[in-house]
């Protein structure tokens, strides 16, 4: 690993919080170690027993992460160990995602006592992409309800994408706006609200040994303005009663503490710091005098954090500002598109509809959007809503590759169990032959009991049907 560079400038800035001189040379000295390799198994694709079972397997020794019951730290074999994990057919069939552990916190602490989907029904993540805590969110709100996933950069917003299209995640809409507008364009519209803020990242040195390189007080404070602002607005964008979750993978005071004192102050009416002391066995370690966690690397050996959750116990309104709202291409789905739309799923997969979403129309796409979203249609401008679910075409409807992602698991009839050598053949965009002819006609394709996507049994071959962008050219690793 290259050595981090830590300019002397920002030491001289951390140590007064550090306290003393032994503990200024244990923060160096984890800044300079290799941060342990974590990941996060998707439920919405496979079940916690069965994903270790397969672990077991494959020799890969997991080691779990105290405040996240899918999250643990991962050592594989030897001969694996320099092998992308990326490239393992576990993570292409969205079984876990690569996740920092101490980013892991701020999800768990959003909805830690929360009783699931009948309290939290409508939750934002302001700042979303690449969308590690939305798909998070959305495995442990089960798909249900709806999250709203915003992010302000476009090519950031296409990774967030194809991050929730892998891991099949259905009930999130995304927003391409400034975080700034939710206050005043959707005001008190959520019961629940993440800011994991654009910061400094300081406590990102042991991945990226040049995130200090730049660091200065001036690009310090530049930030803090910015997520004081961005505060204000996901305070706004909170129903009375609601709860809030700043977070940052920085370590200064003003991109923190003073960030959310600074809402307080403005709000001391309307808001309580709701303590993480209790989140998990050993959060007293981290835990500041406000309740909020401080996670130095060396507290638990992973990257540095910081969490602070407020609950907001008063509405206040601001005037509500003018909408970019833009076209709204879709209707609802006829009833007898409906029947006929599940008379196919039902007919060719066994599947039915799930309940807490509804089926709209665009050109001849049918989508599945979160139903909590229909309030809001027309009013806000989504950038894409729920899942496409099926294309209609002349002999009847076609389910596309992210429906069987996100519903293959319910599928009784259509899978076909693809073996890791066929997994392979199906990524790289080849055609499978096989000796037994396969169901003829559409095919679920399934690895380890999860959906990977769609073929077509044709006499003796599976005709794929992965889409181009997502064929890739080299061999998976890690599979016995
Ligand atoms: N929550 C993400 C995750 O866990 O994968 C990481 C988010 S990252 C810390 C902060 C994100 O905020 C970046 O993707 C950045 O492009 C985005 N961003 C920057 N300024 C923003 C703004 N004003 N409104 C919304 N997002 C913003």
């Amino acid at each position: 690993m290259q050595h981090p560079v830590i300019p002397q400038a920002y030491l001289d800035k951390v140590t007064p919080l550090l306290g003393d001189e032994a503990t200024l040379r244990t923060f160096i000295d984890y800044c300079q170690r290799p941060l342990r390799r974590s990941i996060r198994v998707n439920t919405l694709k496979i079940t916690l027993p069965d994903f270790t079972e397969r672990a077991q397997k494959q020799g890969w020794q997991l080691e779990a992460v105290p405040w996240c019951k899918e999250g643990f730290w991962l050592q594989r074999p030897a001969e694996q160990e320099n092998l992308p994990l990326g490239n393992t057919a576990e993570f292409l069939a969205g079984m876990f995602y690569i996740q920092e552990a101490s980013s892991m916190l701020p999800p768990v602490a959003l909805l830690a006592g929360e009783s699931g989907t009948t309290d939290i029904s409508r939750v934002l993540d302001m700042a979303a992409a690449p969308g590690s805590k939305t798909t998070q969110l959305s495995a442990s709100m089960n798909n249900q309800g709806l999250l709203v996933a915003n992010e302000l950069s476009s090519s950031r917003l296409k990774v967030l994408n194809a991050s929730l299209q892998r891991m099949g995640a259905m009930n999130v809409a995304m927003s391409h706006f400034e975080g700034q507008v939710f206050g005043q364009w959707l005001p008190e519209g959520f019961d629940a609200v993440l800011l994991d803020a654009p910061c400094g990242g300081e406590g990102t040195v042991r991945k990226d040994p040049l995130a200090l390189q730049n660091w200065s007080e001036a690009a310090l404070h530049k930030l803090a303005a910015v997520q004081k602002e961005l505060m204000d607005s996901a305070f706004h964008a909170l129903r009375p009663g609601g709860v809030l979750v700043y977070s940052t993978c920085t370590l200064s005071v003003e991109e923190n503490q003073q960030v959310v004192n600074a809402l307080l102050n403005r709000y001391p009416q309307a808001l309580v710091v709701e303590s993480l002391a209790g989140l998990f066995d050993g959060a007293d370690k981290a835990v500041t005098p406000e309740g909020y966690l401080h996670v130095w690397p060396q507290l638990f050996d992973s990257e540095g954090f910081f969490v602070a959750r407020l609950r907001k116990t008063q509405s206040r309104l601001r005037p509500e500002r003018q909408k970019r709202t833009g076209k709204f291409p879709y209707v609802p789905a006829a009833r007898q598109q409906t029947d006929e739309i599940c008379h196919y799923l039902q007919r060719t997969f066994g599947l039915v509809l799930p309940e807490q979403h509804r089926l709209f129309k665009r050109d001849n796409d049918f989508w599945l959007f979160p139903s909590p979203l229909l309030e809001w249609m027309g009013q806000f401008r989504f950038d894409r809503m729920g899942i496409k679910l099926v294309t209609a075409h002349r002999q009847g409807f076609r389910l596309t590759h992210e429906a069987a992602i996100a519903l293959g698991k319910q599928a009784v009839t259509g899978r076909y169990e693809l073996s890791p050598e066929q997994l392979e053949s199906y990524y790289q965009g080849k055609d499978l032959f096989v000796e037994v002819p396969p169901p003829q006609g559409e095919l679920l394709l399934m690895f380890a009991g999860c959906a990977v996507g769609l073929g077509k049994g044709l006499n003796n071959r599976i005709k794929n049907s992965l889409p181009r962008d997502l064929v890739r050219d080299g061999r998976l690793v890690g599979w016995v």
